[in-house]
Protein backbone atom coordinates (compact mmCIF):
# COMPACT_ATOMS: atom_id res chain seq x y z
CA UNK A 1 0.00 0.00 0.00
CA UNK A 2 1.08 3.02 -1.13
CA UNK A 3 2.77 5.23 2.50
CA UNK A 4 0.64 8.47 1.92
CA UNK A 5 -2.80 6.48 3.02
CA UNK A 6 -1.33 4.69 5.35
CA UNK A 7 -2.30 6.70 8.73
CA UNK A 8 -3.00 4.29 11.43
CA UNK A 9 -0.94 3.96 14.80
CA UNK A 10 -1.17 0.54 16.72
CA UNK A 11 -0.13 1.46 20.91
CA UNK A 12 0.68 -1.01 23.00
CA UNK A 13 0.29 -0.63 26.73
CA UNK A 14 2.13 -3.93 28.38
CA UNK A 15 1.30 -3.69 31.96
CA UNK A 16 2.47 -6.09 34.68
CA UNK A 17 -0.86 -7.87 34.44
CA UNK A 18 -2.65 -6.61 31.91
CA UNK A 19 -1.69 -5.47 28.24
CA UNK A 20 -4.66 -2.65 26.31
CA UNK A 21 -3.64 -2.49 22.67
CA UNK A 22 -5.64 0.41 20.35
CA UNK A 23 -5.49 0.85 16.37
CA UNK A 24 -6.19 4.58 15.60
CA UNK A 25 -5.73 7.83 13.97
CA UNK A 26 -3.62 10.36 15.47
CA UNK A 27 -5.20 13.23 13.45
CA UNK A 28 -8.80 12.60 13.66
CA UNK A 29 -8.69 10.58 16.95
CA UNK A 30 -10.51 7.27 15.75
CA UNK A 31 -10.06 4.43 17.40
CA UNK A 32 -11.01 1.49 14.94
CA UNK A 33 -10.00 -1.56 17.05
CA UNK A 34 -9.18 -1.35 21.18
CA UNK A 35 -8.45 -4.03 23.72
CA UNK A 36 -7.42 -5.14 26.95
CA UNK A 37 -6.36 -8.42 28.20
CA UNK A 38 -6.89 -8.79 31.53
CA UNK A 39 -5.59 -11.78 34.13
CA UNK A 40 -2.14 -12.57 32.59
CA UNK A 41 -0.99 -15.27 34.91
CA UNK A 42 -4.25 -16.39 36.42
CA UNK A 43 -6.33 -19.40 35.65
CA UNK A 44 -8.76 -17.12 33.68
CA UNK A 45 -6.65 -14.65 31.19
CA UNK A 46 -9.18 -13.41 28.74
CA UNK A 47 -9.26 -10.33 26.14
CA UNK A 48 -12.05 -7.82 25.73
CA UNK A 49 -11.85 -5.99 22.22
CA UNK A 50 -13.89 -3.71 20.00
CA UNK A 51 -13.36 -3.50 16.69
CA UNK A 52 -15.54 -0.84 14.53
CA UNK A 53 -18.16 -0.59 17.67
CA UNK A 54 -18.94 -4.52 17.50
CA UNK A 55 -17.71 -5.92 20.65
CA UNK A 56 -16.13 -9.03 21.68
CA UNK A 57 -14.79 -11.05 24.60
CA UNK A 58 -12.75 -14.42 24.34
CA UNK A 59 -11.17 -16.35 27.20
CA UNK A 60 -7.42 -16.83 26.04
CA UNK A 61 -6.56 -19.66 27.80
CA UNK A 62 -5.11 -19.96 31.76
CA UNK A 63 -1.92 -18.85 33.39
CA UNK A 64 -0.88 -16.99 30.01
CA UNK A 65 2.16 -14.76 29.73
CA UNK A 66 2.68 -11.53 27.86
CA UNK A 67 4.45 -13.08 25.03
CA UNK A 68 1.47 -15.82 24.13
CA UNK A 69 -1.29 -13.09 24.83
CA UNK A 70 0.61 -10.65 22.35
CA UNK A 71 0.08 -13.38 19.81
CA UNK A 72 -3.06 -13.89 20.43
CA UNK A 73 -3.56 -10.41 19.98
CA UNK A 74 -1.67 -10.12 16.94
CA UNK A 75 -2.90 -13.65 15.04
CA UNK A 76 -6.62 -13.62 16.17
CA UNK A 77 -7.65 -10.15 16.84
CA UNK A 78 -5.36 -7.21 14.39
CA UNK A 79 -4.51 -9.93 11.21
CA UNK A 80 -7.89 -10.53 11.36
CA UNK A 81 -8.65 -7.00 9.83
CA UNK A 82 -6.57 -6.96 6.92
CA UNK A 83 -8.15 -3.51 5.50
CA UNK A 84 -7.21 -1.86 9.42
CA UNK A 85 -4.02 -3.15 9.40
CA UNK A 86 -2.49 -2.29 5.84
CA UNK A 87 -2.64 1.03 7.32
CA UNK A 88 -0.55 0.42 10.35
CA UNK A 89 2.41 3.29 9.84
CA UNK A 90 4.01 2.71 13.08
CA UNK A 91 3.74 1.51 16.48
CA UNK A 92 4.10 2.94 19.85
CA UNK A 93 5.04 1.50 23.24
CA UNK A 94 4.34 2.89 27.07
CA UNK A 95 7.15 2.24 28.52
CA UNK A 96 6.97 3.38 32.25
CA UNK A 97 10.87 4.47 32.89
CA UNK A 98 13.72 5.92 30.87
CA UNK A 99 16.07 6.23 33.50
CA UNK A 100 18.60 8.48 33.42
CA UNK A 101 19.53 7.49 29.71
CA UNK A 102 16.78 8.34 27.80
CA UNK A 103 14.67 11.81 28.38
CA UNK A 104 12.09 11.67 25.55
CA UNK A 105 9.98 9.45 23.12
CA UNK A 106 12.53 7.93 20.75
CA UNK A 107 12.30 5.42 18.10
CA UNK A 108 13.46 2.04 19.19
CA UNK A 109 16.65 0.56 18.49
CA UNK A 110 18.57 -1.81 20.26
CA UNK A 111 20.84 1.17 22.45
CA UNK A 112 17.26 1.95 23.33
CA UNK A 113 16.11 -1.67 23.90
CA UNK A 114 19.35 -1.98 26.56
CA UNK A 115 18.61 1.41 28.04
CA UNK A 116 14.99 0.72 28.64
CA UNK A 117 16.72 -3.30 30.51
CA UNK A 118 18.71 -0.74 32.76
CA UNK A 119 16.23 1.35 33.90
CA UNK A 120 14.60 -2.13 35.34
CA UNK A 121 15.73 -1.68 38.70
CA UNK A 122 13.41 1.73 38.72
CA UNK A 123 10.46 0.11 37.71
CA UNK A 124 10.91 -3.80 38.68
CA UNK A 125 7.09 -4.51 37.66
CA UNK A 126 6.69 -2.47 34.67
CA UNK A 127 9.96 -2.46 32.77
CA UNK A 128 10.44 -5.90 31.70
CA UNK A 129 6.46 -6.41 30.91
CA UNK A 130 7.08 -3.07 28.74
CA UNK A 131 10.18 -4.84 26.92
CA UNK A 132 8.42 -8.04 26.43
CA UNK A 133 5.83 -6.29 24.32
CA UNK A 134 8.24 -4.36 22.43
CA UNK A 135 10.62 -7.71 21.43
CA UNK A 136 7.89 -9.53 20.47
CA UNK A 137 6.14 -7.08 18.19
CA UNK A 138 9.61 -6.12 16.46
CA UNK A 139 9.70 -9.98 15.67
CA UNK A 140 6.16 -10.61 14.84
CA UNK A 141 5.16 -7.52 12.84
CA UNK A 142 8.67 -7.66 11.25
CA UNK A 143 7.37 -5.21 8.19
CA UNK A 144 7.21 -2.55 10.99
CA UNK A 145 10.41 -3.38 12.97
CA UNK A 146 11.96 0.03 11.83
CA UNK A 147 8.71 2.02 12.89
CA UNK A 148 8.36 1.18 16.66
CA UNK A 149 8.50 4.14 19.16
CA UNK A 150 9.05 4.10 22.66
CA UNK A 151 7.01 6.77 24.47
CA UNK A 152 8.36 7.35 28.58
CA UNK A 153 5.82 8.06 31.17
CA UNK A 154 8.99 9.85 32.81
CA UNK A 155 9.70 11.98 30.23
CA UNK A 156 7.13 14.88 31.24
CA UNK A 157 9.12 14.98 34.37
CA UNK A 158 12.43 15.98 32.97
CA UNK A 159 11.92 19.62 33.92
CA UNK A 160 11.44 19.12 37.14
CA UNK A 161 13.58 21.57 39.60
CA UNK A 162 16.08 20.25 41.97
CA UNK A 163 14.35 20.40 44.49
CA UNK A 164 11.82 18.77 43.86
CA UNK A 165 13.37 15.55 42.61
CA UNK A 166 16.57 15.56 45.46
CA UNK A 167 16.29 13.04 48.25
CA UNK A 168 17.45 14.18 51.08
CA UNK A 169 20.25 12.20 51.28
CA UNK A 170 23.92 11.99 50.52
CA UNK A 171 24.27 13.79 47.34
CA UNK A 172 26.65 11.44 45.76
CA UNK A 173 23.79 8.42 45.91
CA UNK A 174 22.02 10.75 42.80
CA UNK A 175 25.05 11.87 41.30
CA UNK A 176 26.95 8.31 41.63
CA UNK A 177 23.53 6.18 41.23
CA UNK A 178 21.23 8.04 39.58
CA UNK A 179 18.72 7.97 43.11
CA UNK A 180 16.36 10.54 42.88
CA UNK A 181 12.32 11.30 41.74
CA UNK A 182 11.91 10.27 38.24
CA UNK A 183 7.63 10.16 38.28
CA UNK A 184 5.21 8.22 36.50
CA UNK A 185 2.11 8.40 34.99
CA UNK A 186 3.56 10.96 33.21
CA UNK A 187 1.60 10.28 29.50
CA UNK A 188 -1.70 11.02 31.39
CA UNK A 189 -0.52 13.65 33.28
CA UNK A 190 0.90 15.40 30.49
CA UNK A 191 -2.68 14.82 28.54
CA UNK A 192 -5.40 15.91 30.87
CA UNK A 193 -2.54 19.33 31.50
CA UNK A 194 -2.92 19.73 27.47
CA UNK A 195 -6.98 18.93 27.63
CA UNK A 196 -6.78 21.25 30.42
CA UNK A 197 -5.42 24.42 29.02
CA UNK A 198 -8.22 23.46 26.05
CA UNK A 199 -10.90 23.96 28.19
CA UNK A 200 -9.37 26.89 30.37
CA UNK A 201 -8.26 28.71 27.03
CA UNK A 202 -5.04 29.07 28.57
CA UNK A 203 -1.58 28.80 26.76
CA UNK A 204 0.19 26.00 28.39
CA UNK A 205 3.10 27.72 29.52
CA UNK A 206 0.69 29.96 31.87
CA UNK A 207 -1.49 26.94 33.40
CA UNK A 208 -1.09 26.22 37.11
CA UNK A 209 -2.95 23.18 38.13
CA UNK A 210 -3.21 20.37 40.20
CA UNK A 211 -3.66 16.84 38.28
CA UNK A 212 -4.65 13.55 40.28
CA UNK A 213 -4.58 9.81 38.06
CA UNK A 214 -6.48 7.74 39.81
CA UNK A 215 -6.32 4.04 38.36
CA UNK A 216 -4.49 0.40 39.98
CA UNK A 217 -1.82 3.02 39.86
CA UNK A 218 -2.33 6.42 41.65
CA UNK A 219 -0.33 9.75 41.27
CA UNK A 220 -0.95 13.51 41.52
CA UNK A 221 1.52 15.97 39.72
CA UNK A 222 2.08 20.02 40.44
CA UNK A 223 2.03 21.88 36.96
CA UNK A 224 3.13 25.63 37.21
CA UNK A 225 3.49 27.90 34.06
CA UNK A 226 3.33 24.50 31.99
CA UNK A 227 5.97 22.93 34.10
CA UNK A 228 6.19 19.73 36.15
CA UNK A 229 7.48 21.50 39.65
CA UNK A 230 6.64 17.85 41.53
CA UNK A 231 4.88 14.59 41.58
CA UNK A 232 4.18 12.09 43.99
CA UNK A 233 5.69 9.03 42.48
CA UNK A 234 9.55 9.03 43.07
CA UNK A 235 12.47 6.79 42.00
CA UNK A 236 9.94 3.80 41.22
CA UNK A 237 5.86 4.21 41.04
CA UNK A 238 5.51 2.85 44.52
CA UNK A 239 5.97 6.33 46.30
CA UNK A 240 3.19 8.54 46.87
CA UNK A 241 -0.98 8.22 46.76
CA UNK A 242 -2.09 4.78 48.00
CA UNK A 243 -3.26 2.76 45.58
CA UNK A 244 -4.62 -0.32 44.75
CA UNK A 245 -1.87 -2.91 45.93
CA UNK A 246 1.42 -0.03 46.40
CA UNK A 247 1.60 1.11 49.63
CA UNK A 248 2.22 4.70 48.57
CA UNK A 249 4.24 6.66 51.23
CA UNK A 250 6.14 5.05 54.32
CA UNK A 251 8.27 5.44 56.96
CA UNK A 252 11.22 3.61 55.16
CA UNK A 253 11.97 2.39 58.67
CA UNK A 254 9.06 -0.18 58.62
CA UNK A 255 11.38 -1.58 56.00
CA UNK A 256 14.32 -2.05 58.52
CA UNK A 257 11.71 -3.27 61.62
CA UNK A 258 9.66 -6.02 58.90
CA UNK A 259 13.07 -7.34 57.93
CA UNK A 260 15.25 -6.66 61.25
CA UNK A 261 12.12 -8.14 63.80
CA UNK A 262 10.16 -10.06 61.37
CA UNK A 263 12.54 -11.64 59.59
CA UNK A 264 11.44 -11.20 56.33
CA UNK A 265 13.30 -10.99 53.33
CA UNK A 266 14.07 -8.01 50.82
CA UNK A 267 12.43 -9.67 48.34
CA UNK A 268 9.11 -10.71 50.29
CA UNK A 269 9.32 -6.63 51.14
CA UNK A 270 9.66 -5.74 48.12
CA UNK A 271 6.46 -7.88 47.08
CA UNK A 272 3.78 -7.33 49.98
CA UNK A 273 4.62 -3.21 49.37
CA UNK A 274 3.85 -3.43 45.65
CA UNK A 275 1.21 -5.92 45.59
CA UNK A 276 -0.23 -6.70 48.70
CA UNK A 277 -0.47 -3.29 50.19
CA UNK A 278 -2.45 0.03 49.50
CA UNK A 279 -6.17 -0.63 49.08
CA UNK A 280 -5.91 -4.96 49.45
CA UNK A 281 -4.01 -4.70 52.19
CA UNK A 282 -5.73 -1.82 54.28
CA UNK A 283 -9.14 -3.61 53.43
CA UNK A 284 -7.67 -7.40 53.27
CA UNK A 285 -10.11 -8.23 50.53
CA UNK A 286 -9.91 -5.85 47.16
CA UNK A 287 -7.79 -3.53 45.37
CA UNK A 288 -10.77 -3.38 43.06
CA UNK A 289 -12.48 0.26 43.69
CA UNK A 290 -16.12 -0.97 42.41
CA UNK A 291 -15.72 -2.69 45.66
CA UNK A 292 -15.34 0.15 47.85
CA UNK A 293 -17.82 2.11 46.30
CA UNK A 294 -20.28 -0.75 47.02
CA UNK A 295 -19.12 -1.26 50.65
CA UNK A 296 -18.26 2.16 51.86
CA UNK A 297 -21.57 2.60 54.04
CA UNK A 298 -21.36 -1.50 54.48
CA UNK A 299 -18.04 -3.00 56.16
CA UNK A 300 -15.78 -0.85 58.03
CA UNK A 301 -12.71 -1.82 56.36
CA UNK A 302 -14.10 -0.55 53.10
CA UNK A 303 -14.59 2.84 55.22
CA UNK A 304 -11.12 2.23 56.69
CA UNK A 305 -9.31 1.65 52.94
CA UNK A 306 -11.30 4.75 51.40
CA UNK A 307 -10.50 7.15 54.43
CA UNK A 308 -6.64 6.70 54.35
CA UNK A 309 -6.98 6.93 50.40
CA UNK A 310 -8.55 9.71 50.46
CA UNK A 311 -6.49 11.62 53.48
CA UNK A 312 -3.72 11.08 51.67
CA UNK A 313 -4.85 12.42 48.62
CA UNK A 314 -6.24 15.82 50.30
CA UNK A 315 -2.54 15.83 52.13
CA UNK A 316 -1.21 16.21 49.03
CA UNK A 317 -3.82 18.88 46.82
CA UNK A 318 -3.12 21.14 49.91
CA UNK A 319 0.60 21.07 49.82
CA UNK A 320 1.11 21.07 46.14
CA UNK A 321 -0.84 24.85 46.30
CA UNK A 322 1.89 25.56 47.77
CA UNK A 323 3.97 25.40 44.80
CA UNK A 324 1.38 27.22 42.28
CA UNK A 325 2.93 30.99 43.07
CA UNK A 326 0.29 33.14 43.09
CA UNK A 327 -2.82 31.07 41.56
CA UNK A 328 -4.49 27.75 40.89
CA UNK A 329 -6.41 27.27 37.90
CA UNK A 330 -8.11 24.26 38.35
CA UNK A 331 -7.81 20.67 39.63
CA UNK A 332 -8.27 17.81 37.68
CA UNK A 333 -9.20 14.21 38.46
CA UNK A 334 -8.86 11.41 35.62
CA UNK A 335 -7.74 7.57 35.54
CA UNK A 336 -10.88 4.69 36.48
CA UNK A 337 -11.63 5.91 39.84
CA UNK A 338 -11.12 9.12 39.14
CA UNK A 339 -13.37 9.43 36.34
CA UNK A 340 -15.78 7.31 37.76
CA UNK A 341 -16.04 7.10 41.74
CA UNK A 342 -17.85 10.17 42.64
CA UNK A 343 -16.88 9.27 46.31
CA UNK A 344 -13.19 9.57 46.58
CA UNK A 345 -13.91 13.52 44.90
CA UNK A 346 -16.51 13.98 47.63
CA UNK A 347 -14.67 12.71 50.29
CA UNK A 348 -11.55 14.35 49.54
CA UNK A 349 -12.82 18.04 48.91
CA UNK A 350 -14.71 17.67 52.20
CA UNK A 351 -11.51 18.05 53.87
CA UNK A 352 -10.20 20.70 52.05
CA UNK A 353 -13.42 23.24 52.37
CA UNK A 354 -10.39 25.86 54.53
CA UNK A 355 -8.93 26.32 51.62
CA UNK A 356 -12.17 27.39 49.31
CA UNK A 357 -12.84 23.80 47.65
CA UNK A 358 -16.72 22.91 47.55
CA UNK A 359 -17.68 20.26 45.12
CA UNK A 360 -21.09 20.41 43.51
CA UNK A 361 -22.92 16.87 44.47
CA UNK A 362 -25.34 17.04 41.67
CA UNK A 363 -22.44 17.61 38.85
CA UNK A 364 -20.02 15.66 40.65
CA UNK A 365 -22.70 12.17 40.64
CA UNK A 366 -23.30 13.22 36.78
CA UNK A 367 -19.88 12.91 36.05
CA UNK A 368 -18.67 9.88 35.59
CA UNK A 369 -18.38 6.93 32.82
CA UNK A 370 -15.83 8.72 31.08
CA UNK A 371 -17.85 12.57 31.22
CA UNK A 372 -15.92 15.29 31.85
CA UNK A 373 -16.56 18.62 33.61
CA UNK A 374 -16.71 21.09 36.27
CA UNK A 375 -17.55 19.45 39.56
CA UNK A 376 -17.49 22.63 41.83
CA UNK A 377 -19.67 25.52 42.46
CA UNK A 378 -19.66 28.25 41.58
CA UNK A 379 -17.68 30.29 43.95
CA UNK A 380 -15.22 26.88 44.46
CA UNK A 381 -11.95 26.74 43.09
CA UNK A 382 -12.02 24.55 40.22
CA UNK A 383 -11.93 21.05 40.13
CA UNK A 384 -12.38 19.23 37.16
CA UNK A 385 -13.07 15.20 35.51
CA UNK A 386 -11.62 14.44 32.59
CA UNK A 387 -11.55 11.34 30.56
CA UNK A 388 -7.19 10.34 30.12
CA UNK A 389 -6.23 9.09 26.83
CA UNK A 390 -2.94 7.74 27.01
CA UNK A 391 -3.09 5.80 23.61
CA UNK A 392 -3.99 9.08 21.80
CA UNK A 393 -1.18 10.66 23.20
CA UNK A 394 0.96 7.69 22.59
CA UNK A 395 -0.06 7.61 18.57
CA UNK A 396 0.64 11.48 19.00
CA UNK A 397 3.89 10.89 19.82
CA UNK A 398 4.60 8.00 17.54
CA UNK A 399 3.61 9.82 14.68
CA UNK A 400 5.93 13.08 15.41
CA UNK A 401 8.43 10.92 15.74
CA UNK A 402 8.15 8.62 12.59
CA UNK A 403 7.53 11.81 10.88
CA UNK A 404 11.01 13.36 11.50
CA UNK A 405 12.78 9.70 10.58
P1 LIG B 1 -4.78 1.32 35.29
O1 LIG B 1 -3.91 2.03 36.26
O2 LIG B 1 -4.56 -0.16 35.26
O3 LIG B 1 -4.85 1.96 33.91
P2 LIG B 1 -7.54 2.17 35.51
O4 LIG B 1 -7.30 3.62 35.21
O5 LIG B 1 -8.26 1.35 34.52
O6 LIG B 1 -6.21 1.46 35.95
O7 LIG B 1 -8.32 2.13 36.93
C1 LIG B 1 -8.57 0.94 37.58
C2 LIG B 1 -9.32 1.27 38.87
O8 LIG B 1 -10.49 2.04 38.55
C3 LIG B 1 -9.81 0.02 39.59
O9 LIG B 1 -9.74 0.23 41.00
C4 LIG B 1 -11.26 -0.04 39.15
O10 LIG B 1 -12.05 -0.70 40.09
C5 LIG B 1 -11.63 1.42 39.10
N1 LIG B 1 -12.78 1.63 38.21
C6 LIG B 1 -12.80 1.55 36.87
N2 LIG B 1 -14.06 1.77 36.40
C7 LIG B 1 -14.83 1.98 37.48
C8 LIG B 1 -16.22 2.26 37.70
N3 LIG B 1 -17.06 2.38 36.67
N4 LIG B 1 -16.65 2.44 38.96
C9 LIG B 1 -15.79 2.33 40.00
N5 LIG B 1 -14.49 2.06 39.88
C10 LIG B 1 -14.01 1.91 38.66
Amino acid sequence: MDNKLKNLILVLNCGSSSIKFAILDPKNKKKYLYGIVECLFLSNTYVKWTCLKKQYNKKIGSHINHKDALNFIIDHILLKQKSICQKIIGIGHRVVHGGNQIKQSILIDDYVIDCIKNATCFAPLHNPANLIGIKTIIKKYSILSNFNVAVFDTSFYQNMPETSFLYAIPYKFYKKHGIRRYGAHGISHNYIAHEMGIILNKKFNSLNIITCHLGNGCSISAICNGICVDTSMGLTPLEGLVMGTRSGDIDPSIIFFMHKQLNISIDKIEMILNKQSGLLGLSEISSDFRYFEKAYNLEKAAKRSVQVFCHRLSKYISGYMSLMENRLDAVVFTGGIGENVSLIRELTFSKLALLNFKIDLKLNYLTVGGKSGLITESRSRPVFVIATNEELAIAQETINIINKK
